[in-house]
């Protein structure tokens, strides 16, 4: 297998502006030391997220459900292991290139820092979510709790993954100006942190 950029190990694992890709991997054994179980509600299964994330998250889908939408939290935090697995499975699937395209490898998915989640309606049809009216409020209302849609259909190109409408990241603060300029967050850090 081949691998297209230089890897490096992120330092600021527990930073909840930490930039995860394909360049920029976390540790193995990194695992989030605050995360919470999001309200049976709201989730699909048992969810996890960082602390801070989770009460944005229940926030967020509370809100949504006083305008009569259901969002779900259906994918949170994923362990190094479970991604590992994950992965090499759509390997096996789809090869290697595709894979690459709609997974991460073990240490480069935003699901281990849990601060990610994969978010759906109740028909729980990813595929189909940016059809759905959840997702347009999600879309328009994400980044007033902190959320930031992170792989969006016109920056393909500088996220190195495909449109992916139900994944959102948790990153503070941050989600506003992000969504107010039309930045991903490896946009920031190329242009603005170094
Ligand atoms: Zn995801």
């Amino acid at each position: 297998m081949k691998d297209f950029f230089n890897v490096k190990e992120i330092n600021n694992v527990a930073d909840y502006q930490v930039l995860v890709n394909k360049e920029y991997k976390l540790p193995s054994n990194y695992v989030p030391k605050d995360l919470t179980i999001i309200d049976q509600q709201y989730s699909e299964g048992s969810q996890y997220l960082r602390n801070l994330a989770q009460i944005n998250f229940e926030k967020m889908a509370y809100d949504a459900s006083l305008v009569g939408l259901t969002i779900k939290a259906v994918s949170t935090y994923r362990s190094f292991e479970y991604q590992k697995n994950l992965f090499n499975k759509y390997v096996k699937e789809k090869g290697f290139n595709y894979a690459s395209m709609c997974s991460a490898k073990a240490g480069h998915s935003e699901h281990q820092t849990g601060l990610a989640v994969d978010i759906s309606n109740s028909n729980l049809d990813y595929d189909n979510f940016d059809k759905t009216k959840e997702f347009i409020w999600v879309k328009n209302n994400a980044h007033k709790y902190g959320f930031i849609l992170r792989y969006p259909k016109n920056k393909t190109n500088i996220t190195k993954y495909k449109y992916e409408p139900w994944h959102y990241r948790y990153v503070g603060e941050l989600a506003k100006e992000l969504y107010e300029n039309d930045l991903t967050l490896d946009e920031k850090y190329l242009y603005f942190n170094k």
